[in-house]
């Protein structure tokens, strides 16, 4: 059924590349491609396409270190950075997706030796490269506040949100993983990160005429990343896992955050069967053995690979269910010098750390008993028990059964849990509390760290100019400080302005690029190109709605009476346009469903233009977003939201939050920063709660945010709007940035952790 036919693979919108394709028989599947392989399963021949990395560049030995900047995802964060690259060529720096890497190899000579006597580009270089080497010998804050902290904390997670080009990550929990390591480098924290390089990456997302969300899927060409095989004398490293019927072996890629490694397994080994070689190919494989196998390589095969390559971390956490396994790992460890499973299991709990992202007990990894026999058969022997008092440290009695439940064997083995804002900390302690009989709910051990997100990985360069000028030129040494915030009352309302406006110029004119290439492409009906934002105003009042589709996000709940809606958005004078983005699971098919019902509203010919559907949110379409948007709304169904980042992203950007009073928004809430959607205390049904929530959203459009928005001066300029963006401001940076987060990740678990 699979025809498969090798193809050289172009990454992104690139002019001339060509594909034959490996898909199934569609027939109308044109055989040369400009934008991405339109197809959902992969033949194992691509993984012939896999090589090892040989990150050589020809570059002029005046800017012979932009090589080691592209190998470094310092560079992410570092807008400086980013011009460096991008002024060698914005057109194909853009063309290949902002990938450094294949810049530095496709630009050719003749410009690099430009650049290497362009007097100006030469004063960025310069500048540039004293701030890298500043950034690694300086003093850190760890070094001074916690020099206790001197053996690696071990981080591990499924995904890491880190960059557009190396698309590790589905989605939040991938970005704050992501946002963790960035900031964990900046603070000088021996952190060192576990997770999949994914052969295949995340999907990228195409919308069909009729808003059916077709999936494509990018087998990644390894020699494009910044990722290096580990070696040892000369030869891969190499971790063996053994299953009841046979070993699978991974190797290990490395990649460089700032000063954190991060450590990423790959099955795709000689050695392995095809079906191993492709379990590390993506994430979240939707059926159950394939899932249960990777996370045995995360957990217990990611402790291997720590303690093959040396490391003896003092702190391990486990960032979401996926890793718990390695609480079995590390006993197991103690139960082969000797140790019963019980005593190991003592020893090694007070250094797990486990952080629970789900609030619905359904979202949790669980797996059918008959599955743990499957795959872990011969893994209780070597931890000295028998099978029921294995399944019995994470039974968990469900109606339909009993499963093992990985949330549950990270709790039970841990010395600190944590949700990850303080509702969802009260959620997480009413909903695990039968695992704590003889606790009353607020003393069941599950305390709360608010998420956050990285600061100058979201932050627009204008606006970090900005600040640099009214707040100092080291704000950024001091962004969690609430006092030197106050500052943020001192810029003057023109400049602040006058950012925003920038920044909503260039989310517009992004928005038509990107449509010009799609629409260039063929196969792009006229009406797709008038719903991917063509018809945007750059000065009307802009909505942001970008997220997963999952349903309790209530994508739907703005468009729930089309006519008001339509009345909002068209009224004279006073234009709202609204902006939609967003994956769903490609097995998820309410959520496709979703999808496809906001695509048919945004297409009527009655919104006039403001409604969007923008194709393919990723990191990428997120900076622009959360930069370039008036309002950020967030629908979810309280309180599922557990946190939410995306409207902290926002939020530091001076874009007004407009949320439901869930997860983050409901501690940075206080009236003169942004809106509030609904109530803050539990409804008495679903029904009521939509219904309820869909009036107070229509109301508060109404009332106060377009009344305020265009409430303007001589100067066009909403003085009170721009009081809440300050005010926004002053509250999001310090508090909800992952500057506070790792901050009291280290005071709360890590350095405690070493005492235990
Ligand atoms: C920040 C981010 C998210 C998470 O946003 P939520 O507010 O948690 O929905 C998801 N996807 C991408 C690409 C992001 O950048």
């Amino acid at each position: 059924m699979w025809k498969s036919t090798p193809y050289p693979y172009y990454n992104l919108r690139g002019k001339t590349a060509r594909f034959l394709i490996i898909c199934p028989a569609v027939g109308q599947i044109p055989s040369s491609h400009k934008y991405r392989i339109p197809c959902f399963t992969v033949s194992f021949a691509a993984m012939e396409f896999l090589t090892s990395p040989s990150q050589k560049f020809d570059l002029p030995k005046r800017i012979a270190r932009l090589g080691e900047l592209a190998t470094n995802l310092w560079w992410t964060w570092q807008p400086e950075a980013v011009r460096v690259f991008g002024r060698l060529d914005y057109d194909l720096w853009e063309r290949l997706g902002h990938n450094p890497i294949r810049l530095l190899k496709e630009i050719g000579r003749a410009r690099l030796n430009q650049a290497a006597k362009d007097k100006e580009y030469l004063a960025l270089y310069d500048a540039l490269f004293e701030k890298f080497d500043a950034y690694f010998t300086k003093e850190s804050w760890s070094q001074k506040a916690h020099p206790e902290l001197k053996n690696p904390i071990a981080y591990f997670s499924m995904e890491f949100g880190l960059h557009e080009t190396l698309p590790i990550y589905s989605g939040g929990l991938g970005v704050l993983a992501g946002d963790h390591l960035k900031e964990s480098s900046d603070l000088g924290l021996p952190l060192i990160a576990v997770g999949f390089m994914y052969a295949q990456g995340y999907f990228s997302q195409r919308i069909s005429e009729d808003g059916w969300q077709e999936a494509l899927n990018n087998p990644l060409t390894f020699d494009h990343l910044p990722v290096a095989l580990v070696t040892k004398d000369d030869k891969p490293v190499i971790i063996a896992i053994k299953f009841p019927d046979r070993n699978v072996n991974v190797q290990v890629w490395e990649t460089r955050v700032g000063r954190v490694p991060l450590y990423l397994l790959d099955s795709n080994v000689e050695g392995n069967s095809d079906y191993d070689r492709l379990l590390t190919a993506r994430l979240y494989w939707s059926d159950l053995d394939r899932r249960i196998m990777q996370e045995v390589l995360l957990g217990i095969g990611g402790v291997r690979m720590l303690r093959a390559l040396g490391y003896a971390p003092d702190v391990w956490h486990m960032n979401e269910g996926h890793a718990s396994f390695l609480t079995l790992e590390r006993a197991r460890e103690l139960v082969a010098k000797g140790l019963t499973f019980a005593d190991a299991a003592k020893k090694t709990l007070g250094q797990n750390v486990f952080t629970t992202h789900t609030p619905v007990p359904a979202g949790n990894d669980e797996f059918p008993l008959w599955l743990m026999d499957k795959y872990l058969a011969t893994y209780w022997p070597e931890l000295g028990i028998t099978r029921e008092e294995f399944m019995n440290v994470a039974l968990h009695h469900q109606p339909h059964g009993e499963t093992y439940s990985m949330p549950i064997l990270a709790l039970k083995l841990s010395g600190g849990s944590n949700g990850v804002s303080e509702l969802h900390g009260e959620v997480s302690r009413d909903m695990w509390k039968f695992l704590w009989e003889d606790r009353e709910v607020k003393d069941v051990p599950i305390d709360h760290v608010t998420n956050g997100v990285h600061t100058a990985n979201w932050m627009a360069r204008r606006l970090n100019i900005l600040l640099e000028k009214y707040l100092g030129t080291n704000w950024y040494d001091n962004l969690d400080d609430h006092t030197l915030m106050e500052k943020i009352n001192s810029i003057p309302d023109p400049e602040l302005w006058g950012v925003r406006l920038h920044l909503k110029r260039k989310l517009a004119f992004y928005m038509r690029e990107r449509v010009r290439d799609r629409w260039a492409l063929g196969g792009f009906h006229p009406v797709q190109v008038v719903s991917s934002g063509v018809l945007i105003n750059p000065y009307a009042l802009t909505i942001g709605f970008a997220r997963r589709f999952a349903t309790y996000k209530r994508a739907n709940l703005v468009l729930s009476d089309i006519d008001r809606l339509l009345d909002i958005i068209n009224r004279p004078n006073m234009p709202v346009q609204i902006i939609f983005a967003g994956k769903a699971h490609p097995a998820d098919e309410p959520g496709k469903q979703l999808i496809q019902k906001v695509y048919r509203t945004v297409k009527k010919a009655e919104t006039g233009g403001r409604l969007v559907f923008l194709e393919d949110y990723d990191m990428n379409l997120a900076r622009y977003l959360v930069q370039g948007v008036d309002v950020w709304m967030n629908t979810p169904r309280r309180p599922y939201e557990a946190s939410g980042t995306s409207g902290m992203k926002a939020a530091i950007n001076g874009v007004l939050n407009f949320s439901v009073l869930d997860g983050w928004w409901r501690e940075a809430y206080n009236g003169t920063n942004g809106w509030s959607i609904g109530r803050d205390e539990p409804y008495e049904s679903n029904e009521i709660q939509d219904a309820a929530d869909a009036e107070d959203l229509y109301h508060k459009l109404e009332h106060e945010i377009i009344p305020m928005f265009y409430d303007r001066d001589p100067k066009e300029m909403s003085h009170e709007w721009i009081a809440h963006m300050k005010n926004t401001m002053k509250t999001s940076i310090p508090q909800f940035s992952t500057r506070r987060m790792v901050k009291q990740y280290v005071e709360k678990f890590y350095a405690p952790a070493l005492k235990k």
